[in-house]
């Protein structure tokens, strides 16, 4: 679909997050889109910032009503493609493995580890679509999960904005909803991992496989289970950890908008150089 065919509802920028990064905007189109992988979460919303046109899809839906593992993710990613995206921002709410990486932390990852159960993770599953399109088998690379590009800009950012982000880590995706055992919690610490979080995976590789850019954003709002110092923080304060920061990483994210490169240098333009997924992408 060509920008002109959209019709000014067009995006080149993704921010995959909750309301409160658009909420404020001051032109904001709602747009709503079907994918042959059913409905995304929710309508997505596209503006402008700094001069690029961004579309916010709400991972959760807008009234929060869908828990990570019945998140449709493989009609998110496409959605977004739709509408022109290249480039997806990841923002996610995790649960720091280490007492290093306290509340308030911001952490680019460079890593993850799937610990999810029974997600759809991939396009290319050989099922007959309901537009009767099928797709071939295709294997993407994905040993460096995310763009380069983008890390780098959210990193400088963050800088300079003051908040000195945890350059690289690893996000372990649990499958959720509920929180890890204080066993499970310790044995992710001792492998090594950083963060934990619910909606990391499959959203990167999905990204991949549409040759999407896709840089993912932890904030951390609380320790997890194994990592807590005695009683560990109440709700209430989790909540105004939550509060406090929300405000200054859409700061940050709109200056990556601006920030993110308008030719892409990167090598996720080329995920499926040399195969042919069956099916075209939109
Ligand atoms: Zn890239």
């Amino acid at each position: 679909m060509s920008q002109g065919a959209l019709d000014g509802r067009g995006a080149e920028i993704g921010v995959i997050g909750g309301s409160g990064f658009y909420a404020f905007l001051d032109d904001v189109t709602e747009v709503t889109v079907n994918t042959p992988y059913g409905e995304p979460s929710d309508a997505l919303f596209v503006g402008e910032i700094a001069g690029r046109r961004v579309a916010f899809l709400p991972r959760h839906g807008r009234t929060h009503r869908l828990p990570p593992h019945r998140i449709n993710y493989r009609a998110n990613l496409w959605a977004l493609r739709s509408l022109g995206v290249r480039q997806v921002l990841g923002p996610c709410a995790v649960g720091g493995l280490t007492a290093e990486y306290g509340p308030g932390t911001l952490l680019v990852p460079d890593q993850l580890v799937d610990r999810t159960k029974g997600r759809q993770q991939s396009f290319y599953d050989g099922e007959t679509r309901p537009d009767g399109q099928q797709s071939n088998v295709v294997h993407v690379s994905f040993a460096d999960p995310y763009c380069p590009s983008g890390r780098e800009v959210v990193l400088a950012a963050a800088r300079d904005h003051g908040w000195d982000a945890v350059d690289g880590g690893t996000m372990c995706v649990i499958e959720g909803p509920r929180f890890s055992t204080r066993a499970e919690s310790r044995w992710h610490a001792a492998q090594g991992w950083s963060v934990v979080g619910m909606t990391g995976h499959p959203e990167a590789i999905l990204a991949r496989e549409l040759e999407l850019c896709y840089t993912s954003v932890n904030l951390v709002t609380d320790l997890d289970a194994g990592a807590e110092v005695g009683e560990g923080v109440s709700h209430a304060e989790v909540l105004e950890v939550f509060a406090e920061n929300i405000g200054r990483l859409r700061d940050v994210l709109f200056d990556v908008v601006g920030r993110l490169p308008k030719d892409r240098d990167c090598l996720c333009p080329t995920a499926l150089l040399g195969q042919d997924p069956g099916i075209a992408l939109p």
